[in-house]
């Protein structure tokens, strides 16, 4: 190995991260990895099934997690933001804000502080479709493994939590900490959200009950989720018989998103299969503009198709709207049995697209972003990297690759620096 003159920053810890500091450190370079939220592997942490497989996508997880820990070439940062960067490649000052999470390292996950926390917050991990307590835990393997509390949901004058503490885990008094560092290349592995529906007026989502979006739909389905598994409408916790699914919820429009996030397809796909699993009576409409289930994805989308209780459905979506009893009606165009279709269903999916989680932000100079949000290259700064949907929206194989690759560009500028 040529000798080692500079550390690896990898900014965001989901699957592209992780994936690229371990790739990275793995050959011995240090590796430094942010990540924003209490714990890392991002998106994915929060689907049920992975297409095309159907495997559990924490599974896969926790093998890179097995990898992480004993790694002594990555240091990890969880709770923790770049405020700063600026330099050249090779020598790059940064700084990093740790966020407290009143929570140390104490921790043994044993559940006393939620028993006797009073206070209740929406759940991000959820998509606000249940809560947790104030001092709560992402999901139960969660990495690090470790309870944070939400300063902002707590009554301030509250500490039942630090009493029922046995391990003197938890500190109130916890503050921000600042790092600064100098590291040699930076890799972006910040991702995605998905694309805010509120902005799609005619699709009903926050208007109409019962339509919600296709993350929300990975909850429902997971069995650690709001409904533990059960095909449930959020309304009345009724059981869905039938769903819709509206593809292309803002993608490919000039209004929204112009581009396609090119898993949206496969993403309804995988989840009318869930639907159909949960509840063997559900009948679910796919309403598609046309099936993107590009190269070996072709097998999986044909296969799903063959259920005659999933009903393809190829037009645009014009209207939906609130039908009696909580149901909803989606009026679209069918454009291979010619005219127009009412349906009144039980649920809506809004098959939203990935947003760049950088699209808006406040960032350093030296970041370039396309004309989507998306995380360029750049020519004049070529420590500045980028990895998995970060660059542009992608499945999580191409995402892996695609971070092994910048793995290997950031050791590039290590040793040419
Ligand atoms: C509904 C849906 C279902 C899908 N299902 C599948 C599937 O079944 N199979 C498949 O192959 N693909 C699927 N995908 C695609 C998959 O979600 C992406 O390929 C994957 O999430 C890419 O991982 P990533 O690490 O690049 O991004 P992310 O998963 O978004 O991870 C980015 C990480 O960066 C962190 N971060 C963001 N900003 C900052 C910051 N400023 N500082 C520090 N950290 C930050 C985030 O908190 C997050 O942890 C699906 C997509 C959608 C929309």
């Amino acid at each position: 190995m040529a000798e080692q003159k500079g550390k690896i920053l990898v900014i965001g810890g989901g699957i592209s991260g992780v994936s690229t500091a371990l790739e990275a450190a793995e050959v011995g370079y240090d590796v430094i990895l942010v990540e924003k939220n209490p714990s890392l592997g991002g998106r994915v942490s929060r689907f049920y099934q992975y297409f095309p497989k159907l495997c559990p996508p924490l599974c896969g997880l926790e093998i890179n997690y097995k990898r992480l820990k004993p790694n002594p070439y990555i240091q990890t940062l969880t709770n923790s933001e770049v405020e700063s960067i600026s330099g050249e490649p090779g020598k790059y000052q940064v700084k990093i804000t740790t966020n407290p999470t009143f929570v140390n390292e104490k921790c043994v996950i044993c559940d006393k502080c939620t028993e006797v926390c009073p206070s209740e917050r929406e759940s991000e991990h959820n998509y606000g479709l249940d809560k947790t307590k104030a001092i709560f835990i992402p999901h139960k393997m969660a990495y690090p493994a470790r309870f944070t509390i939400d300063r902002d949901a707590c009554d301030p004058s509250c500490s039942k939590c630090v009493e029922a503490c046995e391990y003197d885990a938890i500190d109130l008094q916890m503050q921000p900490k600042t790092t600064d560092i100098e590291v040699a290349a930076i890799v972006y592995a910040t991702g995605w959200k998905p694309y805010d529906a509120n902005k799609i007026d005619n699709l009903g989502f926050g208007k109409v009950e019962n339509v919600i979006n296709n993350v929300m739909m990975e909850r429902i389905a997971h069995g650690q989720g709001p409904t533990q598994g059960q095909l449930l409408r959020p309304s009345d916790q009724k059981k869905a018989d039938s769903i819709a699914f509206v593809q292309c919820a803002g993608s490919r429009d000039e209004n929204h998103l112009p581009y396609c996030s090119a898993v949206c397809c496969l993403a309804s796909l995988k989840q009318a299969r869930y639907a159909r699993l949960a509840n063997p009576d559900a009948k679910i409409y796919i309403f598609y503009i046309d099936i993107r289930s590009p190269g070996k994805y072709e097998d999986f989308a044909t296969e799903i198709q063959k259920d005659e209780n999933i009903i393809m459905v190829k037009g645009k979506v014009a209207k939906v709207t609130q039908g009696q009893g909580g149901n909803v009606v989606v009026e679209a165009e069918d454009i291979l049995n010619g005219g127009k279709v009412s349906l009144e269903v039980d649920m809506v999916v809004l098959a939203t697209g990935m947003e760049s989680s950088m699209k808006g932000a406040n960032l350093p100079d030296v970041v370039q972003l396309d004309e989507n949000g998306f995380v360029a290259p750049n020519l004049q700064n070529h420590g500045i990297l980028s990895a998995g949907v970060a660059k542009f929206p992608g499945d999580v194989n191409s995402s892996i690759q695609d971070s092994t690759g910048a793995a290997l560009k950031a050791i590039q500028t290590v040793v040419g620096n």
